[in-house]
């Protein structure tokens, strides 16, 4: 068992004043490895407080000594990038190998990005040159309160901290109290990279007490929350009462429109990006649209990938994948299963329980269904495990209408040869991340969903706007 983590409040390691323990469980064996408290009011209370005091000071830091401290951050991160994925393996079940080559520089990936788009960002602007005594001052929005959740851990957390921080505005963090250990780990480079004591502090807690006593705070200006819709929703509803602005990224059901005229690896490729991190990504392109003519093809595609996937713990090296994250994961995603076959889906591969030779650890059986409706619950429902969904389309009007029909609208796939069709489809699917042939983001791309998905935009020039209010000022001098 781990030692219990302290808090981290105001430049200082301290014990919780309230609360009660919480296990954190290892994904592949079943068994606790480390106890975290749940933080109470008087925590959250005593954090916001440090977060508030430590704002204008920050504020006023020139934005060129912001990033010298981000900088420092960053060389901190890249020295322990190794413990940093065997903590995120272990609390969470990505295999070692998947942690050290994505969910650990992930973070890094980002600091650097926002250390980039900072440099270049332009606190201070003028209006346009009809107005010369005209100036727009992007200030910070003040004491933040940052929410994230387990599945990938330092990405989300160095999406809203790191952006935070170059933007000027101080923080309490809440990670998930089920992956709650890279957080500890990212604190301690924190406080070793020297920035003034209060601009970030972390306390552990669930969502009923301290994410709900952040949302409600009428100290903190804002909440970044990562996470379920049913979450979003209810941070919404608890913020609304103190006008807090809320920046919410929530699931995805994505669509992967694979035209006949895609290439030869389209679908192989989008199979495994649905397994990638054992199916826990809001992103996966979960739902694939393929055209009539190449269906069959693709269904056989699909299967041969699914049974050649191996399952293990997080703990052995290679490319397998690993487990979902908890219990409630695991029977969330068995219940889905189930509900596919009863609605009538064609299951090609994998299925209900744990794959051959598996009875502990909550591990899954990669698995696809085909002639998926997308009326279907499995259709509808985000997963957040590793099951694919299979349906056919004839034409591009009629796959961009399935694509659309959703709640959701983070991130949709095209693979085609055809450039024009790309651009024009790519036009009209409502989401905030449209990703073709195969191609990744570039670098400080923005990532975010409209409709059920979420309303901000994280990463690069667009992240540190989330956290900045528009100053406009008139009667400027000097200009
Ligand atoms: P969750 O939304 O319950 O938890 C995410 C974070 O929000 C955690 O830190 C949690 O403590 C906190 N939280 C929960 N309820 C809260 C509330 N009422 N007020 C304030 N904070 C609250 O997500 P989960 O339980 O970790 O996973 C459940 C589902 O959420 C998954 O099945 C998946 O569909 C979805 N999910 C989506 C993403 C994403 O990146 N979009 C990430 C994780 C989970």
């Amino acid at each position: 068992m781990l030692e219990k983590r302290d808090f981290y409040i105001g430049g200082e390691w301290t014990a919780p004043a309230a609360g009660s323990d919480f296990e954190v469980i290892d994904p592949s064996t079943e068994d606790a490895f480390a106890v975290i408290s749940l933080g109470g009011q008087a925590d959250t209370d005593r954090a916001v407080a440090a977060a508030r005091d430590a704002f204008p000071g920050w504020m006023e830091t020139p934005p060129a000594d912001r990033i010298a401290v981000l900088e420092r951050l960053y060389d901190v991160y890249k020295s322990r990038m190794d413990e940093m994925a065997a903590v995120i393996s272990r609390e969470m079940g990505a295999p070692i190998d998947m942690a050290k080559a994505q969910q650990a520089p992930a973070g890094l990936g980002h600091i650097k990005n926002f250390i980039r788009a900072a440099r270049d960002f332009a606190f201070e602007r003028p209006l346009g040159p009809h107005a010369p005594d005209d100036r727009i001052l992007m200030e910070p929005v003040g004491v933040c309160g940052l929410i994230t959740p387990w599945n990938w851990p330092m990405n989300q957390v160095t999406l809203k901290v790191i952006a935070a921080m170059a933007a000027g505005c101080t923080m309490v963090l809440k990670p998930s109290e089920i992956a709650p250990l890279s957080s500890a780990l990212f604190a301690e480079m924190v406080d070793a990279a020297g920035f003034p004591p209060g601009v970030f502090n972390l306390v552990n807690g669930d969502g009923p007490g301290v994410g709900t006593q952040l949302s409600a705070h009428p100290d903190v200006d804002m909440i970044s929350f990562t996470g379920s819709t049913r979450a979003g929703i209810a941070i919404s509803k608890t913020a609304a009462d103190t006008l807090k602005r809320v920046h919410l990224e929530l699931g995805g059901k994505g669509a992967n429109l694979v035209f006949a005229d895609a290439d030869e690896k389209a679908v192989k490729r989008g199979t495994l990006h649905c397994f990638n991190n054992t199916g826990q990504s809001c992103n996966a392109p979960t739902r694939m649209l393929v055209e009539a003519s190449a269906y069959e093809q693709a269904v056989e595609t699909a299967r041969a990938v699914a049974e050649k996937m191996a399952v293990g713990p997080a703990d052995a090296e290679g490319r397998h994948m690993g487990p979902v994250v908890s219990q409630a994961q695991f029977d969330k995603v068995q219940d889905l299963i189930q509900k596919g076959i009863d609605e009538g889906a064609r299951l090609v591969a994998g299925g209900p329980g744990r794959p051959e030779g598996f009875n502990r650890g909550w591990f899954v059986r990669p698995t696809v269904f085909a002639d998926v409706t997308n009326d279907m619950t499995i259709a509808r429902e985000e997963i957040f495990g590793p099951v694919l969904s299979i349906m056919p389309f004839e034409t591009e009007e009629e796959a961009i209408a399935i694509a659309n029909d959703t709640p959701y609208g983070l991130t949709n796939y095209v693979q085609s040869a055809d450039a024009a069709r790309r651009n024009r489809v790519a036009r009209r699917l409502r989401s905030g991340m449209v990703e073709m042939n195969g191609q990744p983001r570039g670098a400080g791309s923005p990532f975010g969903g409209m409709k059920a998905s979420g309303n901000g935009r994280e990463g690069g020039v667009w992240g540190i706007e989330d956290f900045l209010e528009v100053k406009a000022v008139s009667g400027w001098g000097g200009a």
